[in-house]
């Protein structure tokens, strides 16, 4: 039985005002000076990368999607992408569990609707650099994240919840968790709330272990959570409109941000072998060139997609309030969204696989400075995190009623 985690004394005060280079210089310097050293332990052990994550914690980088007048870094989505894609260049884990962190803050700041509570926990967030785990899926409903079984149950101010998580990342290293359920016990599947598990009010059971081909340092087990405390720790807007304003196109913005890292690498990897083996062959051109050239444009056709698609989401946010909220709630845009999730988790599989044949075996081997095989166990994951056919069915059912232009 794990239970919740312990409040760290450590963390109670942050020991220094947030240093004034910008958050990717901050980012990038966590990602080579400390996540780059310890990726291939994180991955071979399957542990939390705790060394990355307090170097985060150091740099204020835990706060940086949260707006400047609570104490946060204020960055926009655009800024979050290119911090995940930094990080999962040199650690996919410390990339993933950055991203996922940020996706459940982004829900607090854009839906706590002002509530008191609310407020004050992101300042603690600022203050005490906090990190948020995620709790959609459920055993029974799989990652059909818009459907629950457990379900909040509120009395005399107070909530209890009970839920079976099939995957909580870092579930056991988190600060606080953020966990849908449906509203109340006779609510329907789909009405949802989403509630905030506070430190010292929930514990969880681990019911599996986390022993995976890729995404090791993330530490996913599935575990049984159990919570209670104030119910003003649930969000006051319903989950359905958190879901489809924040939560889904965060994370598909996010995470192809990260897997844009992990391809970004491998092909850096696959670009220094075929140097090397220009340079040892002078005049020559070397045969994995031409599959290099390919491999570049594949890249580009990712990275384009990741920064148009969060840059266009970014200028959508920051319109005036009722034109935003059609625009968001938009059908073609859940369908941008989606398509960004399925290409993106497909390239950088295509994109590893390229840089694996031209590395040939010095990229097969584990122990080559050209190896890719971490990049591409991580890469695999991509399709899973919400299955690819999940998305592909909600798709299809977005395109019979997508009205022409
Ligand atoms: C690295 C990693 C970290 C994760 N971290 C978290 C986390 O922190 N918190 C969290 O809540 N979840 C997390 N998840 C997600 C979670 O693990 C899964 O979404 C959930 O466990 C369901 O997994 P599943 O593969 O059984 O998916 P399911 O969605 O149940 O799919 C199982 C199979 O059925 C198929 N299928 C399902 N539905 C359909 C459909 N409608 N149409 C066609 N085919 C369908 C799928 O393609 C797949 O083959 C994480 C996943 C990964 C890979």
């Amino acid at each position: 039985m794990v239970t919740s985690t312990l409040d760290r004394p450590d963390r109670l005060t942050a020991a220094h005002a947030p240093p004034k280079i910008s958050l990717l210089d901050r980012a990038r310097r966590v990602a080579i000076e400390t996540a780059r050293i310890h990726a291939d332990d994180v991955d071979k052990q399957a542990r939390f990368p705790r060394e990355a994550i307090e170097a985060l914690r150091k740099e204020h980088l835990l706060s940086a999607g949260i707006p400047r007048e609570l104490g946060g870094g204020g960055a926009d989505i655009v800024e979050l992408g290119t911090i995940c894609e930094a990080l999962a260049q040199e650690c996919a884990a410390t990339g993933m569990i950055y991203a996922m962190h940020v996706i459940q803050v982004a829900c607090i700041v854009r839906h706590h609707a002002n509530a008191p509570f609310f407020g004050a926990f992101l300042r603690d967030i600022c203050e005490r650099q906090l990190l948020l785990a995620s709790v959609t899926s459920e055993v029974g409903v799989g990652g059909e994240t818009r459907t629950s079984i457990a379900a909040v149950v509120r009395e005399a101010g107070r909530y209890t919840v009970e839920k079976n998580a099939t995957t909580i990342s870092y579930g056991a290293e988190a600060d606080a968790l953020l966990l849908t359920a449906r509203a109340s016990a006779n609510a329907a599947p789909g009405d949802q709330v989403l509630v905030l598990l506070c430190s010292g009010e929930y514990s969880l059971e681990k019911k599996s272990n986390w022993d995976t081909l890729g995404m090791r340092g993330t530490c996913s087990p599935a575990f049984h959570v159990r919570a209670s405390g104030p119910d003003d720790r649930i969000l006051p807007v319903p989950f359905a409109t958190i879901s489809s304003e924040t939560m889904v196109p965060y994370s598909h913005i996010l995470w192809s941000s990260a897997w844009l890292g992990i391809a970004t690498s491998a092909l850096a990897r696959a670009r220094a072998f075929v140097r090397m083996q220009a340079r040892s062959k002078p005049g020559a051109v070397p045969p994995g060139a031409l599959r290099l050239a390919e491999a570049s444009s594949q890249l580009q056709l990712m990275s384009n997609n990741v920064y148009e698609v969060a840059d266009e989401w970014h200028r959508l946010t920051i319109r005036p309030d009722a034109e935003h909220d059609d625009a968001l709630s938009s059908i073609a845009l859940a369908l941008k969204m989606n398509n960004l999730k399925i290409a993106t988790s497909q390239l950088v599989v295509d994109i590893v696989n390229r840089a694996l044949s031209i590395c040939g075996i010095h990229g097969y081997r584990n122990d080559s400075t050209f190896a890719v095989g971490r990049h591409l166990r991580d890469a695999h994951s991509a399709a899973l995190m919400v299955a690819n056919d999940r998305i592909y069915n909600n798709n299809a059912s977005l395109l019979l009623v997508l009205k022409d232009d």
